[in-house]
């Protein structure tokens, strides 16, 4: 069977019109999983001739909203479009409490009342209802045509909460994937090896160089050097850097809200040849640099 990946969204936070937020489509055969709901990963699915009510489950790799938040239209809209079978999803401590405040008790009670007056709403009010599994490190899933592994990484403190990287095997092949995090042991574990690997660069060297001189925040991410690094120590043999962090935007709207980042005259395309070269660095296998509707087959 084929393996096809297909780049959803592949901004970080920030509102960007040229990149949704996280999510990538993993279609093996028949059957599609889904890594991370960002925002707008339903219409991207549908974009990509995913049927979205082909979805098996859904993986949650931390609560940040750029990964979650169109988990609430994925499972209205498959409600809507006759799922038959309650959505599995996967996710850090916290996931139980998102889903038990979005749908028949939560925030989107009075649209679902409003629709469960038809009867055709009735007989598949079950889609409503997400099948909700909490991941913990190794084996969480596993059918007929995938494993998936997941392990911690290093991103939000873990008081908060946990976040995960994950590990698929399926049809003799690896894909790894690392939600967002700092370079670890874990993450370069669950890609050993792997035929690819899906790993955050969320912000080039010049904006880390920046945001640590201007002592804005906490630096949790990959830096393009790092990731070079983890992908020759870890083997992969192809890359997909992704949650680009809005610095390569031409548009005016998004380079504003982008500027507390780095400073607008840093920012433009030209960013993603210093990301590609400092990736390069120290990995020299196959890379690429996403974008909304990327697809790999391997
Ligand atoms: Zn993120
Ligand atoms: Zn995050």
């Amino acid at each position: 069977m084929s393996i096809k990946i297909t780049m959803l969204g592949t901004g970080a936070a920030l509102l960007d019109p040229d990149r949704g937020h996280s999510s990538i489509a993993v279609t093996i055969g028949e059957k599609t999983y889904l890594l991370d709901c960002g925002t707008d990963a339903s219409r991207q699915l549908v974009k990509a001739n995913i049927d979205p009510t082909t979805v098996e489950a859904v993986f949650l790799s931390h609560l940040h909203f750029d990964h979650i938040a169109d988990f609430p239209v994925f499972v209205i809209g498959n409600w809507m479009a006759d799922r038959q079978t309650a959505p599995i999803v996967f996710g850090p401590q916290g996931t139980q409490e998102f889903v038990d405040h979005l749908f028949e008790e939560g925030a989107f009670a009075v649209d679902i009342k409003a629709r469960l007056q038809y009867p055709q709403r009735q007989n598949n009010a079950i889609a409503l209802r997400p099948d909700v599994r909490l991941m913990a490190p190794g084996l969480i899933y596993e059918d007929d045509s995938v494993r998936v592994i997941a392990g911690l990484v290093d991103h939000i403190p873990e008081e908060i909460s946990n976040c995960f990287g994950l590990r698929l095997e399926a049809e003799g092949r690896v894909v790894a994937f690392s939600g967002d995090t700092a370079p670890c042991d874990t993450m370069l574990e669950l890609a050993r090896d792997a035929d690819l690997l899906i790993h955050e660069a969320t912000f080039p060297e010049a904006a880390i160089e920046f945001r640590s001189k201007a002592g804005i925040g906490t630096y949790s991410h990959t830096s393009p050097r790092q990731l070079g690094v983890l992908a020759k120590e870890a083997g992969v043999k192809s890359l997909v850097a992704t949650h680009f962090g809005h610095w390569d935007s031409t548009n005016p709207i998004v380079r504003k809200l982008a500027a507390k980042h780095m400073p607008v005259a840093m920012m433009g395309p030209h960013l993603m040849d210093e990301v590609a070269a400092d990736i390069r660095e120290a990995y020299e296998g196959p890379l690429r640099l996403a974008h909304d509707q990327m697809t790999i087959h391997l």
